[in-house]
């Protein structure tokens, strides 16, 4: 059998075990289709469990928008209780930091505003429909610290022109996470110090128990709209001041009860954009060019 043909059927075996499992009535998760074959791997994203040999496999990461009263009013928004609002990163903008450590964050593409927000982080371990408020820290498996990075300019310039701003806010890593911590070691979070530092100077502090709605209402409220599952996570919203970094910038976090996060802004462009700006480039970099007449690297 050669290589061409080989795909082929590997490709007609895995539609044909991912039809057989989309039975009729049967509403069965993506993930129902375990041992369909597939002609390339797809990575699982997963967050290191401290303490653990395991691992957290993220199926879905959800975002609640301004849930912090003096960070509504900066958004231009009125902070009263209105419904929270919800958007969602996809699952490989995971971006895993080791506490002790400061992970190269590299800025992205099209920015010109590239802005923190630190927030606490959930991870559930059970899901459900319509979860009621006393019981939805039930679900919650364990708590981490992430940063909800954005693009600013372009999530404004979207929402101005009331359009969808999934580019603001749902790209490359732009969800850098520490290891989670297990609920049954650190309890719940309703209160406690979250700060965020920018070169050592502090940006953003104040308290979790500022929240509009604590992670348990979250919870409840996100299980209407959606059916939660196993693998959720959910960034609860950051509080006020955020704001613009550049690259050499070196962000660090902190939640009480959590290891800080450090995150260092790296510039990943195209290595034209190093020649530009006569840094050194090493050979291999300078082979990526070729042809020399593309090597314009991006606009600063
Ligand atoms: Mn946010």
């Amino acid at each position: 059998m050669d290589r061409r043909s080989l795909f082929e059927t590997t490709t007609t075996l895995g539609l044909g075990a991912l039809a057989a499992s989309a039975l009729p009535g049967c509403a069965l998760p993506g993930a129902a289709q375990t041992g369909a074959k597939t002609p390339f791997n797809v990575p699982l994203t997963t967050i290191p469990i401290f303490g653990s040999e395991q691992v957290f496999p993220v199926r879905r990461i959800y975002c609640i928008g301004r849930n912090y009263a003096a960070h509504a009013r900066e958004m231009g928004s009125d902070p009263t209780r209105e419904p929270p609002f919800f958007f969602q990163k996809p699952t490989d903008a995971i971006q895993n930091v080791a506490p002790g450590t400061v992970a190269d964050h590299p800025y992205p593409s099209l920015t010109k505003n590239y802005h923190y927000e630190v927030e606490l982080v959930a991870a559930l371990h059970t899901g459900g429909r319509n979860i009621p408020i006393a019981t939805a820290l039930d679900h919650v498996l364990a708590y981490a610290l992430g940063l909800d990075m954005t693009r600013r300019d372009l999530r404004r310039g979207m929402g101005d022109e009331k359009k969808p701003w999934e580019i603001g806010k749902s790209f490359d890593h732009s969800a850098p996470i520490g290891p989670l911590h297990r609920a049954t070691q650190t309890g719940p979070f309703t209160q406690g110090a979250i700060w965020l530092k920018v070169n050592g100077q502090l940006k953003q502090n104040a308290n979790l128990n500022q929240m509009i709605w604590s992670v348990a209402e979250q919870i409840s409220k996100l299980s209407e709209a959606f059916e939660l599952m196993p693998g959720d996570i959910v960034y609860s919203g950051t509080p006020e001041n955020v704001g613009p970094v550049v690259k050499g910038d070196v962000i660090e976090c902190h939640i009480d009860g959590l290891p800080n996060l450090n995150v260092k802004i790296v510039w990943a462009g195209h290595p034209g954009a190093a020649y530009r700006r006569r840094e050194p480039v090493s050979p291999s970099a300078h082979r990526a060019c070729w042809p020399r007449r593309r090597c314009q690297g991006p606009a600063r």
